[in-house]
């Protein structure tokens, strides 16, 4: 391989989107060293264990549909260029109560972007998901273009991918801090002050401290995943396909195929609360937690209800209004950042990357993502 003479580029974090943005900027000549404050995929923050749901008719905003689009095409990309199966193409059946948010924004994404998402009938629902008991006034939605990611294997994928072309990689490497210096970025870590042409910031739950943002503080949010081992064969795999349901009451809860022994992974996204620092995380589920999920599992997969499992604690990373902080940092229009990822964030991953690519080398914030700035605010 040929040396790069691109600008060099320091990329903070690699979790996701860290990870991400390494890889495209290495494809396209940056030079880039990856700063990671623990191992290449540690388990203390967002992007570790085994799957993520990928949806594109967007509930939680419209606008995110033309990046999730993109997005579909690069995982796509991504399987073929590294040879491995990260996109797991099983449908999302999603379906809620008709006055609930998730049901109003589903719609309202699929009608502004005339996405093929077919409503489902109760006897569809009968007939082709058995496994799940729905009230008959539920609407379904069941989205064929959707399915599941592999999380820690696409984040070592696109640092195998980064350091392939060029990338040079810093495990076990705090970045103590950064400063705007002339014609560049001072990067200081406990072996001293480096400089950069550019600076990516992608901390995830860490991302206040390198970011100083008041106005968009990012608060670390811990959640937990369960798995319960089914008796049948029923949830494997090609049998049951993911899904989302919204209670009558705003709960969310979201669940996948069983891919191993240790059966079906489900899991509540509402709830929880902001805790002061990641370190503060805890290894345990929190009161109500596992209770909440045996009485969602009893409504709804009563097959699963009761069933022996493990669980996972894992960190969103919250911004005030649970949408994607993505921006050039207010000090240093050298330094670009994608934060406050909200717990939603993985599906977006080859995207992003390339967004954050064209920001820190073109200067300009690709179109489909302004929407994401800091100047909402302001
Ligand atoms: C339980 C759970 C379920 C989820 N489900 C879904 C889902 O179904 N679909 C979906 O799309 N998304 C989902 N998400 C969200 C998604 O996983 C996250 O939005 C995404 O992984 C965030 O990635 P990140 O790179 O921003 O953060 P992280 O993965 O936390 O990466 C940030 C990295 O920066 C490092 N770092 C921080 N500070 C420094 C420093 N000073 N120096 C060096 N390194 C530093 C950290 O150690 C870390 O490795 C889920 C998240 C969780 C926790």
């Amino acid at each position: 391989m040929k040396p790069s003479t691109g600008p060099s580029v320091a990329v903070i974090g690699a979790g996701m989107a860290g990870s991400a943005a390494a890889m495209h900027l290495a494809r396209r000549g940056a030079r880039v060293t990856l700063f990671e404050q623990f191992g290449f995929g540690h388990d203390r923050g967002s992007s570790h264990g085994a799957t993520r749901l990928f949806r594109i008719a967007y509930f939680e905003h419209p606008d995110y549909v033309p990046i999730l689009q993109r997005a579909y095409a690069l995982w796509k990309s991504l399987e073929a260029e590294s040879g491995e199966t990260l996109f797991h193409e099983t449908g999302v059946l999603q379906a809620g109560a008709p006055g609930g948010g998730f049901m109003q924004g589903l719609a309202k994404a699929i009608a502004d972007h005339d996405l093929p998402v077919a409503q489902l009938s109760a006897s569809d629902i009968a007939h082709a998901h058995p496994q799940l008991t729905l009230p008959s006034h539920f609407i379904a939605y069941f989205e064929r273009e959707a399915g599941f990611v592999m999380a820690g294997k696409t984040v070592e994928t696109q640092i195998r991918l980064a350091r392939d072309a060029g990338a040079s990689l810093r495990p076990a490497t705090p970045v103590l801090g950064w400063t705007p210096a002339a014609e560049g970025v001072s990067v200081e870590t406990a072996a001293g002050a480096e400089i950069f042409d550019r600076a990516v910031i992608t901390a995830g739950a860490w991302a206040n401290g390198l970011l100083n943002l008041p106005k968009a503080d990012v608060k670390p949010w811990p959640r937990t995943l369960f798995w319960r081992r089914p008796q049948t064969e029923g949830f494997a795999l090609g049998r049951f396909a993911c899904f989302a349901v919204e209670e009558e009451d705003g709960r969310f809860f979201y669940g996948f195929p069983a891919i191993d022994g240790d059966g079906v992974k489900v899991a509540e996204h509402s709830g929880g609360h902001a805790i002061a620092r990641p370190e503060d995380r805890g290894d345990a589920p929190e009161p109500g937690e596992s209770e909440a999920i045996d009485a969602f599992l009893a409504a709804r997969i009563p097959a699963l209800a009761g069933r022996p499992g493990k669980f996972q604690r894992c960190l969103y990373e919250v911004s005030p209004d649970h949408h994607f902080l993505i921006d050039r940092h207010p000090l240093s229009d050298r330094v670009v950042f994608a934060a406050g990822l909200s717990g939603h964030g993985f599906k977006f991953s080859p995207a992003l990357g390339e967004a954050l690519a064209a920001m820190a080398l073109d200067g300009e914030t690709p179109q489909h993502f302004r929407f994401l700035s800091l100047a909402r605010f302001v």
